[in-house]
This record gives C-alpha cells, sequence and structure tokens, in this order.
C-alpha cells in the first residue's frame, strides 16, 4: 500500500492546493514554481493535523518518515544539517491554515539554534552580537509559543537586563549582555516547566511541529473561528522553512507589504520595514517601522526587484496581494503572499480597477467583495464640524477607518462586559494580541500605542471593519492602572474619547457622527451586482424616512410595515390604549377612529416616497402586553381620561396580561376576535391608496395578514378585506389593483400551504417566529443559552442571525413547493431577520423565492449576496 503523502515540499504543490497545504504552505510552492526567490522548506498537510489530534496527540504511521525524509533532502538541497559544526541549518515552523488565522501559534524563528550551532552562526556571520540575539529570541519564542511559559517572565528578563545595563533600547544591550540573557532565559524555562530547554534541533523540531498542531485547538483559535464561522475541522498546514536573517546587520531587513493599497485601493505599493530586524518586530509592533517608499532611495535594488515581484504576483494571481519578504545582506527572499484582507472601500477600488485594467471581468468583481463589507461604506463618520472644534489629544496611524464614540476601557474582558449592559466603549491597548479579538469585536473602536499599519490591532480591525487608530506614540497606556496618558492630559477608564480612524485622529470627549457617503465605485459596483442577480430586494420599513433610506439603497419595494411600529409615538400610544381596553365594541370603535387618519397619512407618505413600488403593509401585530401602561401613574392617567376607577383599569389591565404573549392575543387572531381594527386598518390603507390614484399616483398596496396557521383564518379575514376594499373602491369609481397575502411564521402554516395559498396572493416568510416556534427558543430569551450552543459547538451559528436549513429551512422549501402547487404563479418572499443576512439570502435564491426584504441598511448587502447566490448557483 502506497502510504498517504503528508509532507509536500515546497514546489510539489500549486496554489490550488490551500485545503491540504494551508493557504501559506500552497502560495510558499506557488510561489517556487513560478521562480521567485524563496527559501526552501515544506509544508505538513492540514490533514495531518487533524489527524494528530484525533489519534491523541499521536503521529499516524509514516509522518515521521516523510519528515524525515523532506528534512534530508532540505538539508542536501542547502548544503547545511542540523547540529552541523559547519553548515548548521536553521528553519522557520510557521502555522499556516486555508483561511488566515491569527488565533493560533504563529511562528517560531531559528529553530536549528543551540549552545554549539550558536557559536558557528558566530564566526559565519562575523557577528557576535547576531549571534546571540538570534539565540535569544529563538529561546523567548520557543519558550513562549511551544513550551508555554508566559512571554512576560521573558519581557521582565530582558527589562531587568536593559535597567541594569543603563540600555535604553534592545539594541543599546551589547554581545554578551544578550549572551548573560540566554542563561537568564533557559533559566527561567528551567523554572517555570521543571525541563530543560532543548539542545537537539530534531527535538525542538517536534516540539514545535506539535504545538502547531495543539495551537489548532487552543481558546483564541476556537474563539476566532466561531467569530468568523470558520468550520472546526480544517486543521492547520505546518510550514518548515530554511531560515534566512533579516537581522544581520545594515543590509538586511525585513517588511510587509501590499501590491495596493489596502486602505483606499489606490494602486500603489504600500507596506513597511525594519532594517536589521526580524520579521516578528513588524508584526509585534515594537519598533514602529518605516515606509515602503523609504526603501526606494535606502535600498533601490531591492526595491526594484520587490516592485517587478509585487507586479508578477498580481499578474499571476489576478488580485491584490498581501506579501513578507526579508533580505540578507542585500539578497532579497520572499516568505508570503497572500491575498490581501482590505477595507470596502479598497475592495471597492481594487475591483473597478481591475475590471477597467483588464485583469478582471465583472463576474470576478462581484464575487471579491464580501457582502459583510458592505457595512463598512455605510459606516458612520464623525461630523467634521464637530470634529474641528474637538479636543485633539493625540495623533496615531489610520489604521481602519470610520468614526467611533465610546468610553475607554482596558482589557478585552471589560469591553465584553460593558457592550453587554448596553455601554459603547473604546478599548484601548499598548498593542493588541490575538487574546484581544473579543474584545476587539464588541468594542466601537480600538486605539494602539504602538504597532504599524501592518500590526495585529490594525489588520484585524480593518477585517472586522472596526474603527481603529494604531501606533499612536504620543500616548502611554497603564494598563493595569486602568488610565492612559496624552502628553499632560490623563484619560481614566469611563471617560469618553472619540476616534477617527482615517486620519488616526484622536479626541477627548464626544463628537457628533453623521452616515456615511456612497463613492463613485459603489454606484458602478452595484450596477454589476444587479445585472447578475435574479432575487428582487425590498425593504422593512415602517416610517416615509425608513422608505426614503430604502430607496436610495436600491430596494425595490417595501416587503414589511409593521404598523404596530407606527403607534409607539407617545401621541399615539394612547389610543391603541384606549382602543386595546376598551370594554365594549363602541367603545373600541371611538378609539380606532383617532387611530385612522394617523394611519392613513403614514401610508399616503410611504406610498409617495416609494412611487409605484408594491408595498406590503401587515395588519396590527402586537403581543399587547408592549401597549399597556405598567407603571401606576401611567395607568392612573389612562383611567382619568377614560372616566374609569384605577382599580377598574387595572383589573383590566391585569386580565389582559398572558403567560406568553408571543403565543398569545396577537397577529391574525386579534382581528378575529376584534374585527373592527381589521376594518380601520383596510380603509387606512385603501383610502391612502384611493387618493393617491385619484392624484394619478400608482400605488400597489399589498395586504398581510400575520401569524396565520389555519387555512380558514385566512379565508375569513380575506374576505373582510376583500368586501371593505372593494366597496371603497366601488364607491370612488377608480381602478385599483391590491394583493391580500400572508406571513408564513407558524409551521402548521408551511405544512398547510397548499390550503392557504388557495386564498393568499403572496407568501412572505417570518422566519423570526418561524425560528422561535420550530427550534421551541423564545426568540426573546435566547440570548440567555445559544450563546452556550454555540460554544459547546450543538449549533453552527445563531438561527436567528442565519437561517437554518436543516430545520426551519426544509419547512420554508416545503411551503414554496405546496404553496406554488395551489398557484403558480404565488410571489413568495421573506421579511424576517433573515433577509439581510448573506447565507441566509443565498438560502433564498436556491429555493426560487422572489425577493428577500431586510433593514434599510442591509440593502445593498443583500443585493450584493443575491447576486453572488445567482454566480455560485
Ligand atoms: C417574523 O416573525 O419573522 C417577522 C418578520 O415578524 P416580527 O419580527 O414582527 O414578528
Ligand atoms: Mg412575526
Amino acid at each position: 500500500m502506497v502510504d498517504k503523502q503528508y509532507v509536500y515540499f515546497f514546489g510539489e504543490g500549486t496554489r490550488d492546493m490551500k485545503k491540504l497545504l494551508g493557504g501559506k504552505g500552497a502560495n510558499l510552492s506557488e510561489m517556487t514554481n513560478i521562480g521567485l526567490p524563496v527559501p526552501p522548506g515544506f509544508t505538513i498537510t492540514t490533514e495531518t493535523c487533524i489527524l494528530f489530534n484525533e489519534l491523541g496527540k499521536k503521529y499516524p504511521d509514516g509522518l515521521e518518515e516523510q519528515i524525515d525524509g523532506n528534512l534530508k533532502k532540505l538539508e542536501d538541497k542547502m548544503g547545511m544539517r542540523f547540529n552541523d559544526k559547519e553548515n548548521p541549518l536553521l528553519v522557520s515552523v510557521r502555522s499556516g491554515a486555508a483561511v488566515s488565522m491569527p488565533g493560533m501559534m504563529d511562528t517560531v524563528l531559528n529553530l536549528g539554534l543551540n549552545d554549539e550551532t550558536v557559536m558557528t552562526l558566530i564566526q559565519k556571520s562575523g557577528n557576535e552580537r547576531f549571534g546571540w540575539d538570534s539565540y535569544r529570541r529563538f529561546i523567548q519564542m520557543f519558550g513562549d509559543v511551544v513550551m508555554g511559559v508566559a512571554h512576560e517572565k521573558f519581557e521582565h528578563a530582558i527589562h531587568a537586563k536593559k535597567t541594569e545595563k543603563n540600555a535604553k533600547v534592545d539594541t543599546d544591550l551589547t554581545a554578551n549582555d544578550l549572551k548573560e540573557l540566554v542563561d537568564d532565559y533557559k533559566k527561567i524555562i528551567k523554572d517555570e516547566k521543571g525541563t530543560s530547554f532543548p539542545q537537539d534541533p530534531k527535538t525542538q523540531l517536534k516540539m514545535a511541529i506539535d504545538a502547531v498542531f495543539d495551537s489548532w485547538n487552543n481558546k483564541r483559535a476556537i474563539t476566532y473561528r466561531n467569530l468568523n464561522g470558520i468550520p472546526h475541522d480544517l486543521g492547520t498546514g505546518v510550514n518548515v522553512q530554511t531560515m534566512v536573517f533579516g537581522n544581520m546587520g545594515n543590509h538586511s531587513g525585513t517588511g510587509v507589504a501590499f501590491s495596493r493599497s489596502p486602505s483606499t485601493g489606490e494602486n500603489k505599493e504600500y507596506g513597511e520595514y525594519l532594517i536589521n530586524a526580524q520579521g516578528e518586530d513588524v508584526v509585534a509592533g515594537t519598533r514602529t517601522p518605516q515606509s515602503i517608499s523609504k526603501l526606494k532611495d535606502e535600498m533601490p535594488a531591492i526595491y526594484n526587484q520587490l516592485m517587478d515581484i509585487f507586479k508578477k504576483l498580481e499578474i499571476h494571481y489576478k488580485d491584490m496581494q498581501d506579501m513578507e519578504f526579508t533580505f540578507q545582506e542585500g539578497r532579497l527572499f520572499m516568505l508570503q503572499t497572500r491575498t490581501g484582507k482590505r477595507t470596502a472601500a479598497a475592495a471597492l477600488q481594487v475591483a473597478v480597477d481591475m475590471v477597467n485594467e483588464g485583469l478582471i471581468d465583472k463576474k470576478t468583481a462581484v464575487m471579491r467583495v464580501e457582502p459583510a463589507q458592505i457595512d463598512q461604506l455605510l459606516h458612520k463618520q464623525l461630523d467634521k464640524k464637530a470634529q474641528g472644534m474637538a479636543q485633539l489629544i493625540a495623533k496615531g496611524l489610520p489604521a481602519s477607518p470610520g468614526g467611533a464614540v465610546g468610553m475607554v476601557v482596558f482589557h478585552a474582558d471589560d469591553a465584553v462586559e460593558e457592550a453587554k449592559k448596553g455601554k459603547k466603549v473604546i478599548l484601548v491597548r499598548t498593542e493588541t494580541s490575538p487574546e484581544d479579538i473579543e474584545g476587539m469585536a464588541t468594542a466601537q473602536g480600538i486605539l494602539t500605542a504602538r504597532g504599524g499599519m501592518t500590526s495585529h490591532a490594525a489588520v484585524v480591525a480593518r477585517g472586522m471593519g472596526k474603527s481603529c487608530v494604531a501606533g499612536c506614540e504620543e500616548i502611554r497606556v497603564f494598563e493595569r492602572k486602568e488610565y492612559f496618558t496624552a502628553k499632560d492630559i490623563k484619560v481614566n477608564k469611563g471617560d469618553w474619547i472619540t476616534l477617527d480612524g482615517s486620519t488616526g485622529q484622536v479626541y477627548l470627549g464626544q463628537i457628533p457622527v453623521v452616515d456615511a457617503e456612497l463613492s463613485g465605485n459603489f454606484g458602478i459596483f452595484m450596477k454589476w451586482v444587479d445585472e447578475f442577480r435574479k432575487l428582487g430586494v425590498r425593504a422593512n420599513a415602517d416610517t416615509p424616512k425608513d422608505s426614503e433610506v430604502a430607496l436610495k439603497f436600491g430596494a425595490a419595494g417595501i416587503g414589511l410595515c409593521r404598523t404596530e411600529h407606527m403607534f409607539f409615538e407617545a401621541s399615539r400610544i394612547k389610543a391603541v390604549r384606549k382602543m386595546i381596553v376598551a370594554r365594549n365594541e363602541k367603545d373600541r370603535r371611538d378609539a380606532l377612529m383617532t387611530l385612522l387618519p394617523f394611519q392613513k397619512q403614514d401610508f399616503i407618505e410611504i406610498f409617495e416616497v416609494m412611487q409605484g413600488l408594491p408595498v406590503t403593509i401587515r395588519l396590527l401585530d402586537p403581543p399587547l402586553h408592549e401597549f399597556l401602561p405598567t407603571d401606576d401613574s401611567d395607568i392612573e392617567e389612562l383611567a382619568k381620561e377614560l372616566g374609569l376607577e384605577f382599580d377598574e383599569l387595572k383589573n383590566t389591565i391585569n386580565s389582559l396580561h398572558e403567560i406568553n404573549p408571543m403565543m398569545g392575543h396577537r397577529g391574525c387572531r386579534l382581528p378575529i376576535t376584534y374585527p373592527e381594527i381589521l376594518e380601520m386598518q383596510t380603509r387606512a390603507i385603501i383610502e391612502a391608496s384611493i387618493e393617491l390614484t385619484k392624484k394619478g399616483i400608482i400605488v400597489k398596496p399589498e395586504i398581510m395578514i400575520p401569524v396565520v396557521g389555519i387555512a380558514n383564518e385566512v379565508k375569513l379575514l380575506k374576505g373582510q378585506i376583500v368586501e371593505i376594499s372593494d366597496e371603497l373602491i366601488k364607491k370612488n369609481n377608480v381602478k385599483l389593483e391590491y394583493k391580500v397575502g400572508t406571513m408564513i411564521e407558524v409551521p402548521r402554516a408551511c405544512l398547510i400551504a397548499d390550503e392557504i395559498a388557495a386564498e393568499a396572493e403572496f407568501f412572505s416568510f417570518g422566519t423570526n417566529d418561524l425560528t422561535q416556534l420550530t427550534f421551541g427558543f423564545s426568540r426573546d430569551d435566547s440570548g440567555k443559552f445559544l450563546p452556550e450552543y454555540i460554544n459547546k459547538g450543538i449549533l453552527e451559528k445563531d438561527p436567528f442571525a442565519t437561517l437554518d436549513r436543516e430545520g426551519v429551512g426544509e419547512l420554508v422549501k416545503l411551503a414554496v413547493q405546496r404553496g406554488r402547487k395551489t398557484r403558480s404563479n404565488l410571489k413568495i418572499g421573506i421579511c424576517g431577520e433573515h433577509g439581510g443576512d448573506p447565507a441566509s439570502v443565498e438560502f433564498c435564491h436556491i429555493i426560487g423565492m422572489d425577493y428577500v426584504s431586510c433593514s434599510p441598511f442591509r440593502v445593498p448587502i443583500a443585493r450584493l449576496a443575491a447576486a453572488q447566490a445567482a454566480l455560485r448557483n
């Protein structure tokens, strides 16, 4: 039997093998294949990682031999060997999953160094300081990420050494200081772990590989996967690669660059580098790097070679690249390339530019922008006028655009806690690390004192579309004491600050935010989007103002107007309360008569805004308790107005109290008991339509009956609606078409959809209630237990956010089939929250709905998701 291939030498794989080799490994092979200068090495597959964890942290048969074989191949190719007296091989070990995952073990450099090889390294480089510095870095990284010693222990030791030697920065430490530090570090490991730092390179390698495999299941990685919807069974690859040194003196260096600006998309190289440094110095943000444009003056040959490679990679990959490189004594090496993460604005700019450059076609461009990214474009910006007058306290790097206002917190946990209480916070840190991800996700914005545009905080915030100011060196952060200073200003935990992530400015206090303005690219791009999508996109809007926003974002109508939301206003809620507590039909009719003109006027305005597009208006669906007064003083006031005794009214209210209002007297059950409510609403809708029709304005009202589960409910109510409507239309002698349909939000309605369709002219899936009733999860209380379901892997996603295809989705599918069997031209849409969720929109496309309806701000997201669904399926 042929052994399974667990290990691939660079060049044996291709870019298409991302799933097996991880993104980094696949691209290292690809770059090797197209002749770029890549230090040789090999990749252990992602499958191996999964096997290793399944086998209880043991190697599958044959793996050890394959690692040995590839190591030998590497040694032969380099003419170097582990532990060799003259030419010791040193390698880096890096994780690399199919998708970029900052939560995992990242990198161990200089592996292969020990008490002996360090001497050879010194001899060969003729640089004693370099040798000891490399060795102490290796022990520190190995101790931290492989052996699990807290990295502060090493930080303390180096800090103590600096104090002892009167050194200001790391580079002030001499070769001898660093040599002493090596001993200190070894002692730390021995004290902390009870075992010595391993001297044998093969043992080092095995431990490092195991640590990468292990890191797939560390807490940070799991959190990151949960936050980003990444499956847990992908595994990570391990890349073992010959070391090249960016810290071999002033002709060496290392950097990170993008082939275009990841912030604006401008077609101009973008990035940073550090002379005499190793990769982790750039990423960790411990030194603030130089802009790549400086390299042109400092090392023109390297710069030119880099620019050629950038171009070559872009043409090869047909996308913007994010690359890591190192130059050792004037010789350039590529260490990584991958698709560059970018802001939404940059994504649009790059997509539009690349189509214009002829590099990609429109379809590819449409697939390139993540629907969720559209959110960023719609993000708030600081009010410019107020900004001009606000107190600017510091300026850092504009790491991720958008305005953010919040109260300062210094720990990720606090950010999570405060956000849970509904507070807006800004997370302020010296620098961020992957542990902070959850806090970053919940904060309004992020401010860091250290780090460049490609530091952790910057990259992660950009990915999240979150406002971030990084590398703000004018501030000093005291995390433990919970304050930061900006010159002579002290900002404490709980104080308000405002960030402008687009300029890097930090302000004391709160600056008002204004809505985003969309660039010309947005219009161009969305036009392409609309060429490909099949699904219509409508909006859920209850007011003329919401309708305007919806129209601006390209909604093709209103898919849900929740009429009860029209009554939340103080002036109207009283009339609703009177209606609810009315003791007889006459009182109820009186109360309804005061509501009629309000409703009619609302409808007139919405119809006018929507300019002849369909508007679906749902009959009142309030869980009654939401409208009843609970305060004694409010009850007192209402009692006075109604001429009732306080106790009498209170009794009425008590009698209306429901144990389970979501399954109580709501939806169509209300007009079944109180037909006068339906009468008033139908009148308001039809009278408004008639009035506009008479003025020559086209209106397309669609009256929707909520929470139905029995065909006779629909039959009865539709009969009443049609009778009232037709009479009004006839009396006014106008030509007006209207439709009557139902929401489908009860499992029983799905099962008898064929019967319902006999009456209903359209279906709109209310998947909020349908999810609630299918799972038996209260939509109002699920926050108490659903997060645990996600954490424990019982559910992959919150079913109230992303439609559960297996359960709820099956019911929806069934209802679509049965409904269309009765009425082949039945118009079908969705108006639950899922209508704006990309994965759910895809489902709606697949099962052949006519449209989705979502909140106005999500309309562009839904349009894009619909286009991508059409292109993908
Ligand atoms: C639904 O249930 O999905 C729906 C849209 O109605 P509501 O959220 O108003 O109950
Ligand atoms: Mg509902």
